[in-house]
C-alpha cells in the first residue's frame, strides 16, 4: 500500500466506497464524481501509479482487463467505454492506475 494514495485506502477498506465487484486482483467502486449513468472505477489491488507501469509485465494488464469485463457485466453494461488517463496533462488526479468503466448514454467523441 502507497502512503497517502487514496484507492489503496478504498482497496484496504479504510475509505468508504461503493463497491460494485471484486476479484482476487481487481475491485471496482463508483466514481465519486459520475459522468454517466454508470461510471465505475476499476483498479488493481496492489499499487501501480499508471499503464506505463502497468504494461512492464503481462500479467497485471490481463488480470486489470478481466477486471473490467467483469465489472461492466456485473453493472449490466455490454457497451461502454474505457478511459485511462495517463499523466495530469491527460487529466490522472490519482495516481493508482483505474479504468473509468462509463456506460447508460450515448458517448460523443472526440473527447474533450
Ligand atoms: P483521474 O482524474 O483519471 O485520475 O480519475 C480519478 C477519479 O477518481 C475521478 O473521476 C474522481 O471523481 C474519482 N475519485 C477520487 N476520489 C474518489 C473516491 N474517494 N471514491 C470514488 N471516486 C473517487
Ligand atoms: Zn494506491
Amino acid at each position: 500500500m502507497a502512503d497517502d494514495c487514496v484507492f489503496c485506502k478504498i482497496v484496504a477498506g479504510e475509505t468508504p466506497a461503493t463497491r460494485v465487484y471484486e476479484d482476487e486482483d481487481t475491485v471496482a467502486f463508483a466514481d465519486l464524481n459520475p459522468q454517466a449513468p454508470t461510471h465505475v472505477l476499476v483498479v488493481p489491488k496492489r499499487h501501480i501509479a499508471d499503464i506505463v507501469e502497468l504494461s512492464k509485465d503481462a500479467e497485471p494488464g490481463a488480470a486489470l482487463l478481466r477486471g473490467i469485463r467483469r465489472t461492466a457485466e456485473a453493472s449490466g453494461l455490454t457497451e461502454f467505454r474505457t478511459v485511462f488517463n495517463t499523466g495530469a496533462q491527460s487529466g490522472q488526479s490519482v495516481f493508482h492506475v483505474h479504468a473509468h468503466v462509463l456506460g447508460g448514454r450515448r458517448m460523443l467523441w472526440p473527447p474533450g
